[in-house]
């Protein structure tokens, strides 16, 4: 593909939160999008994830924006033209104390007073929606129905050849070195390949996205942290054939529609040691196959005996507050953030509408002005009781 030496504006980052950004932006009329990713497309978080998404959250702002996330994935095949390998059997949050049920009641209000009617479940409907699930030691469960999961490979690949279609320039293997700036303003991007000028970045490189605005000079805590996950062979669907999640113990657990398990849990339940900070070695270990098989053959006593197939890990896009960092930096107009704060699947086509909606029209359609990072500085940190 020849290259440009111009474009209206430079996305950085082919994962979900890049791609879906570029395609907003053509798609709202933008003339010369490029996008530009040092690897392959999905190659960061986004093809490693759990590709879950769900409007059961415990923050308003997480909630009306996890229910914008839930409205655009029911409809977001027939948008982009392609199959996303949309499944929705909905979240079972599983409480194992009094404590975690009383944060359920409390998050089952908020979520029903803004429209997402999940509910509380009787053991016996928890039975019949899991079959599989072990009720030993659980105190209560709550499920919200229309939340669900999708192919993260197909719903990346599906914004990216929408995305060509709109007329975006898509540059694999092409790593972001440098920024052309004037005093307070950003004018141009340089990479391995060549610099292009431009007045617009979007900086949507997930766990690197600290990395690249540094280049820049700019200071925005957002930073890598490794998370393992891993696929079991096929077994009979039905064991959990709905996502399955608990804060403590950390777990979550999926069928997927063929019949392998994944399940995955955060780093510091298995980790002997603390993660180094800024740790992004994409290794995966012993000690984490060890303690979530275990969890899993606790919580679905029928895995006992099937086979982990796959292991991986990926880089979670950690920011102080587990919140999304979006907006333009003050001190260098024309430099956006789109940061996910680690649910990049679920929020990257919202997100990605939402920043495109933004640089186009001047205003968005949904409140994401408090996602923007001076927040830290003023010492406010956005607060979800729904996050493990
Ligand atoms: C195990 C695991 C499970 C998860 N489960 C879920 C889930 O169920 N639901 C959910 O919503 N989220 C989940 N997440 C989080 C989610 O995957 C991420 O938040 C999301 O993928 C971030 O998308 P992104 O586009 O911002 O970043 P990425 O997908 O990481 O893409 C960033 C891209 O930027 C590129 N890049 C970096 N530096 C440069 C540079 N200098 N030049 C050019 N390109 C560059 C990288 O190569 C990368 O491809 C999970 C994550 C993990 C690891």
């Amino acid at each position: 593909m020849s290259w440009q030496r111009t474009a209206d504006a430079v996305v950085i980052g082919g994962g979900m939160m890049g791609m879906a950004t570029a395609y907003y932006l053509a798609k709202l009329g933008m003339k010369d999008v490029v996008l530009l990713e040092k690897n392959t497309v999905a190659s960061g978080a986004t093809g490693r994830c759990a590709a879950a998404f769900r409007s059961t959250w415990g923050g308003e702002l997480n909630i009306i924006l996890g229910k914008a996330c839930i409205d655009k994935y029911e409809h977001l095949s027939e948008e982009l033209g392609m199959d996303i390998g949309l499944y929705q059997n909905g979240y079972l949050f599983i409480a194992y104390s009094d404590e975690q049920l009383e944060n359920f009641r409390k998050c089952i209000k908020l979520q029903n007073s803004l429209g997402v009617p999940s509910r509380m479940l009787s053991h016996d409907e928890a039975k019949e929606l899991c079959p599989g699930i072990n009720l030993n030691g659980t105190k209560g469960f709550y499920w919200h129905k229309r939340d669900g999961h999708a192919d993260p490979m197909l719903t990346n690949f599906a914004h990216q050849e929408a995305a060509k279609r709109e007329g975006v320039v898509i540059h694999k293997f092409t790593d972001v070195t440098g920024f052309k700036m004037t005093e307070g303003a950003v004018k141009g991007v340089c990479t391995d390949k060549g610099d292009i000028d431009t007045n617009i970045v979007i900086n949507a490189a997930g766990a690197w996205s600290g990395r690249v605005a540094a280049l820049a000079g700019l200071s925005i805590p957002v930073h890598g942290e490794r998370h393992e996950i891993f696929a079991t062979e096929p077994v009979e669907f039905g064991v959990c054939p709905t996502f399955v999640m608990s804060y403590d113990p950390d777990f979550y657990m999926q069928q997927r529609p063929h019949g392998s398990i994944i399940a995955g849990c955060g780093p510091s339940r298995y980790r002997k040691e603390a993660a180094p900070f800024n740790d992004y070695e994409m290794g995966h270990s012993w000690n984490f196959l060890e303690h979530m098989t275990g969890i899993m053959n606790k919580v679905l006593p029928r895995t006992k005996g099937i086979r982990v197939v796959r292991q991986w890990s990926g880089m979670y896009d950690i920011t102080p507050d587990m919140q999304p960092v979006i907006g333009e930096a003050e001190e260098m107009k024309g430099f956006w953030m789109n940061v996910s704060g680690s649910r990049g699947f679920m929020f990257g086509p919202v997100a990605g509408e939402m920043v495109a909606e933004q640089i186009i029209l001047g205003k968005t359609s949904l409140p994401i002005e408090k996602f923007h990072w001076s927040r830290y500085a003023r010492g406010e940190f956005l607060v979800d009781t729904a996050i493990a």
